[in-house]
């Protein structure tokens, strides 16, 4: 199946299938002339698909620079960067050559990075392994890097020429980094789309055995939910694209206030979807049992929905500190019900803090 992302000349195909890695090549030469491939994985993709990948490509005829990234939201990094951009030269990179990102969302937000500024700009190809990756980041064209006090700090709009996704590299994956991806999933759910919603209440077995025809619907479902509000909103600016970031405002807030590693993304933003439903459901925008089905739904996939023990006032003042801060105010994306969002400025203190207090 595959899904157009419309943004004029900038517009891309994602394909998404099961055993889809297999016509990588044909995938490539559809989209691009270049005979001269960079891909740029991790130190765990590389065995299990990256290395195959090259080959497959060499086999074509390709000429294949290999570049291996330790795994790890480390080397989402300045340093990191360097390196690629020093070797990619020193190995024959030029303004003709296409980068391939075979990996999750570090691989993708790196390597599309280097892409987008090497020789002022290669064309790209996200290749994403994981659930999170194929479900978010890689579609949208945001790449970037970390600087050492701020996630994705530098970064630009970069999108690929094309996404290829295959189901299939999901078995691999580990059980929390597969249940993290589904966090973002449910997001999809809950402020979009109630069909879908219930598509995921229905289909939690063959969810969690990973099984390639459900995978293939649900990740095609959020590819074009998420291409939907890129179209409308490429660039962040309309407000549309701000509903991404339901869970968001509580998530982020979590993330710093515990140790680096203690919560994956998607872990922390199944907490914050929890707490921005009870929010909502404090303001009187969404009832309980809407909540609930949530709760439920997240439970079933084993994410966690109660945060660490933490110091609500803490959580509250890291708030502050989050990008969705604008003119002294916090925005929220809160639920009116399943399958609908409101984006509001207008809570109160002491009801985010009643609801960090549990
Ligand atoms: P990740 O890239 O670190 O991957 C998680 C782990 O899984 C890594 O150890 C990786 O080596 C391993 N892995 C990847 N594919 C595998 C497979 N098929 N089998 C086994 N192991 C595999 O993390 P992630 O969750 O994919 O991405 C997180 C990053 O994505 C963050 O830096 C975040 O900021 C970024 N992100 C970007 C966007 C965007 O719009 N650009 C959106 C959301 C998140
Ligand atoms: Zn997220």
């Amino acid at each position: 199946q595959t899904i157009r992302v419309n943004l004029a000349e900038r517009s891309y195909d994602i394909l998404i299938g099961s055993g889809t890695l297999d016509v990588f090549p044909q995938f490539m030469a559809d989209r691009n002339s270049s005979t001269h491939v960079v891909i740029i994985t991790d130190s765990n993709v590389d065995d299990l698909y990256a290395d195959a990948l090259g080959d497959s490509l060499t086999e074509q005829g390709y000429e294949v620079q290999m570049m291996v990234v330790d795994a790890g939201e480390e080397s989402k990094s300045a340093d990191a960067a360097i390196d690629l951009w020093e070797t990619m030269l020193a190995e024959g990179a030029d303004r003709g050559s296409v980068v391939a990102a075979v990996g999750g969302g570090v691989v993708g937000d790196l390597a599309g990075f280097v892409a987008a500024t090497f020789a002022r700009g290669l064309a790209f190809v996200q290749v994403p392994t994981t659930l999170l990756a194929q479900v978010d980041s890689s579609v949208g064209g945001k790449v970037g890097i970390n600087l050492s006090e701020a996630k994705n700090m530098v970064g630009a709009f970069w999108q690929p020429m094309g996404v290829l996704v295959d189901v299939n590299v999901l078995g691999t994956l580990p059980a929390k980094e597969f249940a993290a991806g589904m966090a973002e999933v449910v997001k999809y759910g809950v402020i979009m789309d109630l069909d879908f919603f219930e598509y995921l209440e229905q289909n939690v077995d063959g969810i969690n055995a990973r099984d390639p025809e459900v995978m293939q619907k649900v990740v095609e479902r959020c590819c074009q939910l998420k291409a939907e509000v890129v179209e409308a909103d490429e660039r962040e600016e309309s407000g549309r694209r701000a509903i991404l970031n339901y869970g968001h405002t509580f998530a982020h807030a979590f993330e710093a206030a515990t140790e680096y590693g203690q919560l994956l993304h998607g872990e922390a933003v199944s907490m914050g979807m929890v707490c921005e439903s009870r929010l909502a459901e404090r303001i009187g925008l969404i009832d309980a049992a809407a909540t609930e089905r949530q709760v439920k739904l997240l439970e079933a996939l084993s994410l966690p929905i109660t945060p660490p023990e933490l110091d609500p006032e803490e959580v509250y003042r890291l708030m502050w500190h989050d990008k969705k801060v604008a003119d002294g105010k916090i925005n929220f994306v809160l639920p009116t019900k399943i399958g609908e969002t409101t984006l509001t400025s207008d809570v109160k203190s002491r009801d985010v803090l009643a609801v960090l207090e549990g």
